[in-house]
């Protein structure tokens, strides 16, 4: 903790409280945008920043393709590298080094005061005790008590924080869509200024992308409904060997990751807590699309709570965020319908089959050390944690990888009999 924020002693417990004006759980674009604006524009604030990750940035689990204005949103410029590429033919878009602009973001709001506390993760809040509320944070260290008046959920899809405080129920397994994505360098590309989504009919109506990130560089993926997940990596790797827009080239790293295929959430507030970006499933469901929506949302919570002042933070007054988030629902509603009738169009067969028996799982191995890392990452809360450590629930798994990924001891892996991903972690070399 440094002097920006508040020691004092909790006489009930005889334990220290950190005590701050706003505690930011995630250090995505949404957090660190809220986080940006309450900063910029009122300096005294006592504003803690927390992310589960050891470095905001990374890794990435995202294509990084937004709009150009994205920087007008947060209101700060891009710095050198921030934009990888500008996407000539595709009107508006660019492609974001998003490892770069997070952790230029959090070194830039440590430098206005903000304290950023990077592998730290928050893991119990309090119901509002009419002036805030009580939160427990995890890190290395330990688990200390932060009490603040105002809560920023921004802990993406899989957000704890806005179950905990009982405001949100983990999403079910065909409310998200799975992704797998491979960088791709020193390739030909047809069309490097242009960005390609190709819904096709053997992926339920879901999509492969190609999006160029330089004149021989691009993320190539697809976005399938988890179900479809089994064989994700041979699927893939068959349609760009089809692919005729790109040839050549090696596999720089993979990206495996889900985002939320249904409605945005609508109740985004309580007691001294709002909801942003994905933590609120502010992404849209045809495309995946969320950084924008995530910017967006986090400024325009900062600027309610900044209007609202200090101690007025109560449900009633932070009800108004539901209706400024409205041209943003509008968007995404409209964008639902359209993902809605692909579905009906495509059909969704396969779907019971893999959810009733032998689909992709995660599993424990022996090398799992119990640290309970992988419990926030998991988008169904399907690992909890028990009284040796933690287990899976294999009813509630969808085998998306991302606690595979995620572990750095390896203690998780990805149970197929049936096909052969490849989720062993860390970056996959060719
Ligand atoms: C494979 C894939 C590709 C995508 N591609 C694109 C794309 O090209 N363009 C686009 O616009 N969108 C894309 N998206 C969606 C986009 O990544 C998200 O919508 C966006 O990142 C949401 O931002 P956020 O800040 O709300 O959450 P996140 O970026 O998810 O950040 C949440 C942060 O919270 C932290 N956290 C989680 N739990 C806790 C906790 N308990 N305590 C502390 N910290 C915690 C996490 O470590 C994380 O850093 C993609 C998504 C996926 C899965």
């Amino acid at each position: 903790m440094n002097d920006r924020t508040t020691i004092r002693r909790d006489p009930v417990i005889e334990s220290e409280v950190v005590e701050v004006d706003v505690l930011v759980v995630g250090g995505g674009p949404a957090g660190l945008t809220a986080a940006y604006t309450l900063k910029r524009h009122a300096q005294n604030l006592r504003v803690l920043l927390i992310d589960s990750r050891d470095r905001i940035g990374t890794p990435v689990r995202c294509a990084e393709l937004t709009h150009k204005n994205l920087f007008e949103v947060i209101g700060l410029e891009p710095r050198d590298g921030w934009i990888r590429w500008i996407l000539e033919k595709s009107e508006g878009l660019i492609v974001i080094d998003r490892a770069r602009v997070e952790a230029g973001l959090a070194r830039h709001l440590e430098s206005m005061g903000v304290c950023v506390e990077e592998g730290s993760s928050l893991i119990g809040i309090q119901e509002h005790d009419g002036a805030g509320r009580m939160t427990l944070v995890e890190s290395d260290t330990g688990v200390k008590r932060v009490w603040a008046r105002l809560v920023i959920a921004a802990d993406g899809v899989s957000s704890s924080t806005a179950s905990l405080a009982g405001i949100s129920s983990p999403l079910a397994l065909d409310q998200l869509c799975s992704c797998l994505a491979y960088r791709i360098e020193g390739a030909w590309l047809e069309e490097p200024a242009n960005v390609m989504f190709d819904f096709r009919p053997e992926l339920e109506g879901h999509y492969f992308w190609i999006i160029p990130s330089g004149i021989d560089e691009a993320s190539v993926g697809v976005g399938v409904p988890p179900h479809l997940g089994e064989g994700l990596q041979n699927r893939l790797d068959a349609i760009i060997r089809e692919c005729p827009l790109i040839e050549g080239g090696r596999v720089t790293s993979t990206v495996v990751g889900s985002y939320p295929a249904v409605r945005a959430a609508r109740r985004v507030h309580a007691d001294g807590l709002i909801v942003v970006g994905g933590a609120a499933r502010l992404v849209d469901a045809l495309s995946g699309e969320g950084i924008r929506q995530a910017v967006h949302s986090g400024r325009l919570a900062a600027e309610l709570a900044l209007e609202r002042g200090p101690d007025n933070l109560g449900e009633e007054d932070l009800a108004e965020f539901a209706e400024r988030l409205s041209p943003i629902y509008e968007h995404l509603d409209e964008e639902i319908e359209k993902f809605h009738s692909l579905r009906d169009r495509f059909g969704r067969s396969a779907a019971k089959r893999l959810m009733v028996s032998d689909r992709v799982i995660a599993k424990l191995n022996q090398e799992c050390t119990g640290c309970t890392g992988c419990v926030a990452l998991c988008p169904t809360q399907a690992i909890r944690v028990i009284p040796r450590g933690i287990e899976v629930r294999e009813d509630q798994c969808i085998g998306c990888g991302h606690c595979v990924w995620e572990c750095g001891v390896r203690g998780m892996e990805i149970h197929d009999p049936r096909s052969s991903i490849d989720y062993s972690g860390g970056t996959r070399q060719t």
